[in-house]
């Protein structure tokens, strides 16, 4: 077990890896940051959009019964008066109940300014389009419409860097079924979350399944299962998994017509929660690995290659070398940056350096022109985990990395 103070301490490590390498900074710093608020960088922008990339394309893309939304964030100010939030959405502050959602004002005539409010889940966006999409895709039972976007609340004590911000991302899945059916489709769910986590390299020895009490659940929810995690700062919820009933279309006065049974019902609802920025803190925590390497504790990312913001670096052995760094540039650098995208050039600083900055991005292959490069169409390829090298043919590059990102 752990102690306390080295998890803090890993807490500590994260966010200065974070800062110093370009993943995440503290936002409107220069004006003494913001609590709760927080700037993706180039690097972590690139985990996060593979992380969501990651997301859709497995339960979007790939699938045959999933419809993508992209809705307004700002919605009529009566959705949250009929889901309930405006009375319900509150944590407790000083013995009373404090609303969360983030309030704004709409219109610029006194008689059409509106009280609204940035939306608190991207959920609502979702329900609201029900009939919309049901006339453009006439789906059949089951379905589920997907969405990833920001979501808002004022919370009241945020902390903990990523993990409980004002301003935040979510990617959320409402899965339409037949009353019948929801404990059929609520076990899939589970699965098919725990396969995702699994796909992008989330620790699975730190996810625990807890069923949350009745007491403890969303106003909505009549089942809940939190995906926790183990953070350094304690076991948390990372995911949340719901049934919500029939409780928004109901409240939304929405219905389904059911042509197998030739009647209308409400569908009921199965809820995949996930956070992108909780995604991004565990994924951070699961990689996050110090091994010694020369008598120096070296630090490095253990991402998978498919999720690394860098998938591979490209350097001339010595920048001052005209023949290196043009080979380097058009022979390798070029054609891999063409195909990948996600990759680097990195002639900073001797070749030890440029190893160790690549292991704190985690990106997987650091490839080396040298001498021998120019005689022999070779490159020296090294293993961030291992830090073994081998030579590959400059031919086979391609190949030997879309083998390995798959
Ligand atoms: P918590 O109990 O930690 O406040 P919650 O139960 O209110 O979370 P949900 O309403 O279920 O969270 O939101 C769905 C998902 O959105 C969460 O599982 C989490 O990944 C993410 N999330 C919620 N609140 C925040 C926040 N303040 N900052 C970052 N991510 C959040």
């Amino acid at each position: 077990m752990k102690g306390k103070k080295e998890e803090n301490n890993l807490m500590e490590k994260i966010v200065s890896l974070c800062k110093r390498r370009g993943f995440v900074f503290p936002s409107s710093e220069i004006y003494g940051g913001f609590a709760g608020f927080y700037d993706y960088a180039h690097y972590g922008l690139a985990l996060q959009n593979n992380i969501k990339n990651s997301w859709w394309k497995k339960f979007v893309d790939n699938r045959r019964d999933m419809y993508g939304i992209n809705s307004a964030i700002i919605l009529n100010p009566k959705v949250w008066e009929a889901t309930g939030h405006v009375a319900n959405f509150a944590d407790p502050l000083d013995g009373k109940q404090f609303n969360t959602m983030l309030q704004t004002q709409v219109g610029a005539k006194a008689d059409e300014v509106a009280v609204s409010y940035l939306r608190p889940e991207t959920a609502q966006g979702i329900f609201i389009n029900f009939k919309n999409i049901i006339d453009a895709f006439h789906p059949k039972l089951p379905f589920g419409v997907a969405q990833i976007g920001k979501a808002f609340r004022n919370e009241i004590a945020p902390r903990d860097f990523l993990f409980r911000q004002r301003e935040f991302e979510q990617m959320e899945i409402e899965y339409f079924v037949r009353a019948e059916d929801w404990e059929k489709y609520f076990e899939y769910w589970r699965g098919e979350m725990l396969e995702w986590m699994e796909e992008v390299g989330i620790d699975m020895n730190k996810v625990h399944e807890l069923e949350v009490e009745h007491g403890d659940r969303a106003h909505y929810s009549k089942k809940t299962i939190d995906f926790e995690f183990d953070f350094p700062f304690g076991r948390k919820e990372l995911y949340g998994l719901a049934y919500r009933t029939d409780f928004d279309l109901k409240n939304h006065k929405l219905e389904y017509i059911d042509e197998e049974q030739g009647e209308k019902i409400t569908p009921h609802v199965i809820e995949p929660s996930m956070g992108v920025d909780r995604s991004v803190l565990a994924l951070l925590l699961s990689a996050y690995t110090e091994d010694e390497r020369d008598e120096e504790v070296r630090e490095y990312l253990k991402l998978k290659p498919n999720i690394a913001p860098v998938i591979c670096a490209v350097s001339p052995l010595l920048k001052n070398k005209s023949e290196l760094v043009e080979y380097a540039n058009v022979k390798v650098f070029a054609p891999l940056k063409a195909e990948f995208g996600r990759v680097i050039w990195d002639d900073n600083g001797n070749i030890g350096k440029r190893y160790r900055r690549q292991d704190e991005i985690g990106t997987p292959f650091c490839i080396v022109v040298d001498f021998d490069t120019l005689a022999d169409d070779t490159v020296t390829v090294r293993d961030r985990d291992t830090g073994s090298q081998e030579r590959i043919k400059v031919a086979d590059l391609e190949k030997y990395i879309k083998e390995r990102i798959k």
